[in-house]
């Protein structure tokens, strides 16, 4: 079995094995129990400049292209579903009966991720230093996320990948910010809801992990271009953010506000 998988009792993807090697938790302290949930862009890498406007781009053409609408209204729409589900694919899904799949591989045409995200040997770092288990956790395709962690060159750090095709329950996509998703998600990994840390730009992702008891660390200022009201955002004891940070590569240091 991949060994992300026993952790996380959800499927990896395609060559999950060079998304983590097998790691036995020993009872080595309380720090060691904690599982790091990841969001990926935008707070792992920036996808402002090039990838976000590429995904839009290419979501309104497939809109405009399958429902035969002019590009200013499929641009309208691919944000109305945005805004309503949390992504464009649960509108095309529920109201159009689009190929889930097909729409995925056709909105996220990254051949060329290798040019366009950096190596990160900070990140790396970060993510060596940091107690417990890592586990990437993301709305975007499977093929695309793992094209990513591959630039930034972290992949051997991780212990698991959960993509959107990974977030699908009885039939229906669940993707973040779904409750029902992150609970299901918390069985499977048979630790309690307090061990669990969602780190996030998203604060509508951050609001439903602490209404499900996870822990929650909100990333404030990777993206330069961060399109979140991260302004209005408070953290720390009895709100709903536990703790905000400027980026990823502080979170070992934030470990006892996480305990
Ligand atoms: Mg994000």
């Amino acid at each position: 079995m991949n060994p992300a998988n026993r952790h996380s009792g959800l499927p990896v993807g395609g060559r999950a094995r060079s998304m983590g090697r097998v790691r036995r938790r020993h009872s080595a302290g309380a720090e060691q129990d904690l599982v790091w949930l990841l969001d990926l862009d935008n707070t792992l890498h920036d996808a402002t400049p090039e990838i976000f406007p590429r995904i839009n781009l290419a979501m309104t053409d497939y809109v405009a292209r399958r429902l035969g609408m002019p590009h200013d209204e499929a641009s309208a729409l691919r944000v109305h579903y945005w805004q309503r589900y949390g992504a464009t694919l649960l509108g095309m899904v529920h109201h159009h009966g689009i190929d889930a799949h097909e729409f995925l591989r056709e909105t996220h045409p990254f051949p060329d991720l290798h040019r366009i995200v950096d190596r990160s040997h900070a990140l790396r770092e970060m993510l060596r230093r940091l107690p417990g288990r890592k586990i990437v956790l993301t709305n975007a395709p499977n093929a695309y996320a793992r094209g990513v962690l591959r630039g930034l060159g972290i992949a051997a750090q991780l212990d698991g990948l959960i993509a959107i095709e990974s977030m699908r329950f009885a039939g229906r996509f669940l993707p973040k910010p779904s409750r029902s998703m992150l609970a299901k998600l918390i069985a499977r990994l048979r630790v309690p809801a307090r061990c669990c840390v969602l780190v996030e730009d998203s604060p509508a992702n951050l609001h439903a992990a602490r209404a499900c008891r996870l822990r929650t660390v909100v990333v404030t200022g990777l993206s330069l271009g961060a399109v979140h009201a991260t302004g209005r955002l408070r953290a720390g004891r009895g709100r709903r953010i536990d703790v905000q940070v400027q980026s990823p590569w502080t979170l070992p240091r934030i470990v006892h506000k996480i305990r």
